[in-house]
């Protein structure tokens, strides 16, 4: 498998203060890998705070990783200068939570699909630029003549949101980071929008990294998963093994507090609870100390991954007796 892009045991840690410094590590040691030739949506799940967004930011390449690699088509990110840099900038694209952001309301939806055909000079001309306008807005199902000419405020808040993935896709990218899509847009316009992720993973083949606080809309659209609490993964592997059989504390604590429509099933019926007062937090274990039912004194040194099974891996001594593996081992339990 050649890799697209790789994760290799990157942290991240944010310090502040001048004379007494704090620091806050809002990511810890992850892998994963995207495939070349193999698309694939992975959702990256957790509240706010989980580090998902700087997970983000990282990949972009709009912050470095204090420790370890990210690496694109093999070469650190950081190490990448002119033309390479810019084939980076225009292969990893993002479309983030708020579908009003980008928009000025001085300027026609032409003008923010024109900028980046400019800036990486992919027209020889207006007429071509222009074909490339039609071409991305018909790829997200929208209708150009209804769209091109307009101002932001003449569209609907999914207009806005698949404009946004036009702009992404007018630059035929290869990854695309999708902060939480579909947190501001109608209940409605929801499934369109995952819909209109899984067609660029398909009929584009973008890979799609897919943040998000909600397991269900992850369920809908990845093949699998990391789950993160306060920058670390917890539990990891595909969708559908962890959402249905959840292990981790963690995770089976969020996947208890989705109001699922099946009657058979009772909100909140898994035994698994938070602490409702928090003990006190540790800074060199578990993450999850603090709110953990289950706290042990191992807890207090912070857990390896443990392989649950062939797709399933989660980060808590609960399951010591399986088999450790390192986290840039993660990748080959994630299925595609
Ligand atoms: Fe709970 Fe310990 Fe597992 Fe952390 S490692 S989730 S504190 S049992």
């Amino acid at each position: 498998m050649t890799e697209l892009l790789e994760f290799k045991n990157v942290t991240k840690v944010f310090s502040s203060g001048l004379l007494t410094k704090t620091s806050t590590t809002a990511v810890r040691n992850v892998s994963f890998k995207l495939a070349q030739d193999d698309p694939t949506i992975m959702t990256v799940a957790g509240e706010s705070g989980s580090g998902k967004t700087t997970l983000a930011m990282l990949l972009l390449g709009f912050i470095p990783a204090t420790s370890g690699q990210i690496l694109y088509k093999g070469t650190d990110i950081k190490n990448l200068r002119g033309a390479e840099r810019m084939i980076f900038r225009r292969e990893v694209q993002a479309v983030f939570q708020d579908p009003f952001a980008v928009f000025n309301p001085f300027y026609t939806v032409d003008h923010l699909l024109t900028v980046p055909i400019k800036r990486f000079k992919l027209a020889n001309s207006k007429s071509e630029a222009h074909e490339k306008m039609i071409e991305a807005l018909t790829a997200v199902g929208l209708h150009p003549q209804d769209i091109l000419g307009r101002f932001p405020h003449q569209l609907s808040g999914g207009q806005r949101q698949r404009i946004n993935v036009a702009r992404a896709l007018v630059l035929r990218p290869k990854v695309l980071v999708a902060d939480e899509p579909v947190s501001m847009v109608d209940a409605s316009l929801r499934a369109n929008i995952l819909e209109l992720l899984q067609s660029l993973k398909e009929d584009h083949g973008v890979s799609i990294i897919y943040i998000t606080h909600d397991l269900t809309t992850a369920y809908h659209v990845a093949k699998s998963i990391m789950v993160m609490y306060r920058g670390t993964v917890m539990e990891a592997g595909s969708v559908d093994r962890i959402i249905k059989k959840p292990e981790h504390p963690y995770t089976r604590l969020l996947i208890d507090s989705i109001p699922w429509p099946d009657l058979k099933r009772r909100w909140g019926e898994t035994d698994i609870k938070a602490r409702e007062a928090a003990i006190e937090d540790i800074s060199e274990g578990c993450k999850f100390y603090g709110r953990c039912p289950f706290a042990m004194d191992k807890c207090k040194v912070f857990p390896p991954l443990f392989q649950l099974n062939e797709e399933q891996a989660a980060s808590c001594y609960l399951f010591d007796e399986n088999k450790q593996i390192a986290s840039e081992k993660l990748s080959e339990l994630l299925p595609v």
